[in-house]
């Protein structure tokens, strides 16, 4: 097969026949819902093949009842703490993997190019990050500009790396699908916290994994439930393990009623069932505003110290919220200084836009919101 790659690639031979494609997933939700153009794309340039995704554990569940994957491999490398008992697992993974014809490398990491020099592939595809081309064996330089990596929409950074195998563009659109199970669990849920109905649900998702900067402050959280709940909308915290002190600080200084849908038992297929039943999600730039995205759903993003030029795609439901501070975007997990991107965000401009978004018949979202690299 011939390749003509995406935008700025070179024309490469591909070999006709890959029976069998493992692709590394990213290790973060929201990434791993913008890997869903690229899979498609590999779907559809190898309807034939067994496509195998290498997800981490936690994440498997993600993108179940996709039609582009046909094998899931969940993995525990990182319950390893240490780099010695990640490499042995990592080992443990590729030599499950061997047979496979072709690697796709999405993550950057020379960890995820490790893992499929490890399958022994002799076909392994990822961009020129880091140092770790020797692992690869087509390696496609990544967009730069003076020396400099350019920030993309990761929905198009992926796809143009699977298109260097000859996969026809499939478009940007985000793709998630619930499952039978999950959409049972979800009512049950609804049902169980008084919620069903035709009243609008409004989900907060105050979470984020990449750190305490991304983070919303707890107090503007609670004001705008307060708010919310004023006007006769249901509320409902959703979050996945490890948040739940937020939620009950937000629950608590919020002083009404919301729902605490998360912890423990909020897997990933229950919380796309739940997110897909939302009016409207509320949330800091992580994980949750993806799989509202994938399902159309009107989302409001408070976004602070991260770039946009990564997210700027499959905006037509989301609107960006943000403050015009000197120091944004950072890219840091930790603010060093007041955390002033978020905490100047107003609960009222957020609650002002969130009546919007539940009033308006023809609100829409941020697809011309202007790039601060
Ligand atoms: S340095 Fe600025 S952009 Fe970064 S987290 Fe702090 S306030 Fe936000």
């Amino acid at each position: 097969m011939l390749s003509t790659g995406g935008r700025g690639s070179t024309i490469s031979q591909v070999p006709d026949s890959l029976e069998r494609i493992v692709v590394v997933l990213p290790n973060h939700l929201g990434d791993v819902v913008m890997a869903t153009p690229a899979l498609r794309a590999l779907r559809a340039g190898y309807p034939g093949a067994r496509i195998e995704g290498v997800i981490r554990r936690p994440l498997d569940g993600a993108l179940r009842g996709l039609p582009c994957v046909d094998v899931w491999i969940a993995h525990d490398i990182y319950a390893a703490r240490a780099w010695p008992g990640q490499l042995w697992r990592r080992w443990r993974v590729g030599r499950g993997l061997r047979g496979a014809d072709a690697a796709v490398v999405l993550p950057n990491s020379s960890a995820a190019a490790l893992l499929a020099r490890f399958t022994g592939a002799p076909l392994r595809l990822g961009y020129a990050r880091r140092g770790r081309s020797p692992l690869l064996t087509r390696v496609i330089p990544a967009p730069r500009e003076g020396g400099r990596f350019v920030p993309q929409a990761m929905e198009r950074y992926y796809l143009d790396l699977v298109r260097h195998l000859g996969c026809p563009d499939r478009g940007t659109e985000l793709e998630l699908a619930t499952e039978p199970a999950a959409e049972r669990a979800c009512e049950a849920l609804l049902a169980e916290h008084d919620l069903q109905g035709q009243a609008p649900l409004v989900g907060l998702a105050p979470g984020a994994g990449f750190g305490p900067s991304k983070l919303w402050p707890v107090e503007h959280y609670a004001a705008l439930a307060r708010g919310l709940v004023a006007d006769g909308v249901r509320v409902a915290l959703v979050h996945g393990p490890g948040e739940e002190a937020l939620a009950q600080q937000i629950a608590a200084g919020a002083g009404v009623p919301i729902a605490d849908l998360g912890g423990d038992a909020m897997t990933l297929p229950l919380l796309k069932s739940v997110v897909s039943r939302l009016s409207l999600l509320v949330c800091n730039d992580a994980g949750a505003r993806h799989v509202a995205a994938a399902f159309r759903i009107p989302t409001l993003v408070l976004m602070g110290p991260t770039s946009l030029a990564y997210t700027n795609l499959n905006l037509e439901r989301t609107r960006v919220l943000r403050e015009p501070v000197e120091c944004s975007p950072c890219q840091r997990k930790v603010c060093p200084i007041d955390h002033r991107c978020m905490t100047r965000l107003s609960p009222g401009r957020v609650l002002d836009e969130a009546r919007a978004a539940l009033t308006q018949p023809d609100w829409r979202g941020s697809v011309d919101l202007e790039l601060r690299a």
